[in-house]
């Protein structure tokens, strides 16, 4: 396999320098790709792009912006070319097997639309039950969902849209779900060009099955835990498991999980700033599509607390938009986003009666 590079600048050194020291790749990078530059880079030919169609290589693109690199997708494939990766570089803890896995995302399904990220709860509750936590994991009782709706949920949303980039299997705690091979299996199958992520807090990874860990390695399937004070506690042993299987994983650190945050506040007009908190996390489940969890969960916390916080903005996964439109009114803003606080907290549990403290301010 013989790669082009596109982009002859410090994205496109860092890939070439990561390919040459880190990782051995199923052949060899024979130049770079650019259009305002003209000459060599680090020892390697650049090319113009119409040079480059009678190559026709694996490209690499290696630009930061997402939405260039989207740009440049576009334009080669309607020049012809089908094997197209983008460059993400990842600090996290990596094997060092495969570049395009671990380093890229695959752009074989890129189009017009894109969805960069969506989650699904494959559990409601968690092992844990953080105050602050968006999900409102604490309320909820430890019932497993059914596999197969929640299976026809990913199938429904890939029908909408042409291509889902990350999908995070999370809730609460993904591994409290006995089926979680099943999903991790299904999953995959639905979305085969997809970087796969499950997100947990780590504190069963010391208790699965030697098939549950054979099936995250085999499908590809990121861990990231959020190492939290009991996950830090075991958190090399969980380290020595998942390299012992060569399972991908990043940690993210202890020092950014002391601080929590009570995400709501009961009032429109609240003193503490208004913040969001989901960063275009869109989640679905239930037949439904959200922009964010804490909107899609805000009925249970209702129900819970017996609250009234606005609830508009989720849609049937059936009924709602395709493609751009789509991506478009998951931008909408909704009515409990005025609701949405940044009210810090250090990090801690609920206690065994949950109150509506624990999540949100009544100002
Ligand atoms: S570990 Fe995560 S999902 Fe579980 S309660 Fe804490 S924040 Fe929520
Ligand atoms: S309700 Fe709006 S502001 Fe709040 S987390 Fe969701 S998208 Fe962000």
């Amino acid at each position: 396999m013989k790669v082009l590079i596109y982009g002859a600048g410090i994205r496109g050194g860092q890939a070439l320098d990561l390919i040459k020291r880190k990782y051995k790749i199923d052949g060899e990078v024979i130049g770079f790709i650019d259009n305002y530059k003209i000459g060599q880079y680090q020892g390697y030919p650049i090319y113009r792009l119409e040079e480059a169609d009678n190559l026709k290589r694996r490209i690499l693109i290696a630009l930061n912006d997402y939405k260039t690199a989207k740009d440049v997708c576009l334009q080669l494939q309607k020049r012809g070319y089908a094997d197209i990766f983008w460059f993400q570089y990842k600090k996290t803890v990596l094997k060092h097997e495969d570049f395009f896995t671990e380093q890229c995302v695959n752009c074989k399904e890129w189009s017009e639309d894109i969805l960069p990220q969506v989650e699904m709860h494959i559990m409601d509750s968690c092992n844990l039950n953080c105050r602050g936590c968006t999900h409102f994991s604490p309320i909820f009782s430890n019932s497993i969902p059914c596999l197969e709706a929640r299976l026809s949920d990913v199938k429904q949303l890939k029908e909408k849209i042409s291509c889902i980039m990350r999908f995070y299997i999370l809730g609460g705690e993904p591994f409290l779900n006995p089926e979680i091979n099943d999903y991790i299996c299904g999953i995959r199958r639905i979305l085969p060009y997809t970087q796969l992520y499950i997100v947990t807090n780590g504190l069963l990874i010391d208790h699965l099955s030697d098939e549950t860990l054979q099936c995250i390695k085999e499908n590809q399937v990121w861990i990231s835990i959020s190492e939290y004070q009991p996950t830090r506690k075991k958190i090399d042993k969980i380290c020595q498991i998942l390299d012992e299987y060569k399972i991908l994983y990043e940690i993210r650190e202890a020092s950014l999980k002391e601080k929590f945050c009570l995400p709501l506040s009961l009032s429109k007009n609240s003193i503490h700033p208004k913040t969001c908190i989901s960063n275009g996390c869109v989640i679905i489940g239930d037949g439904k599509i959200a922009r964010c969890p804490q909107l899609m969960y805000i009925s249970y916390f209702n129900n819970h607390f017996n609250t009234n916080l606005p609830e508009d903005g989720i849609m049937e996964l059936e009924f709602c938009p395709t493609g751009d439109r789509l991506l478009r009114v998951l931008k909408e803003e909704v009515p409990l986003c005025r609701h949405c606080v940044q009210n810090e907290i250090p990090w801690s549990v609920c206690k065994k009666e949950v109150k509506l403290e624990d999540f949100a301010v009544k100002d």
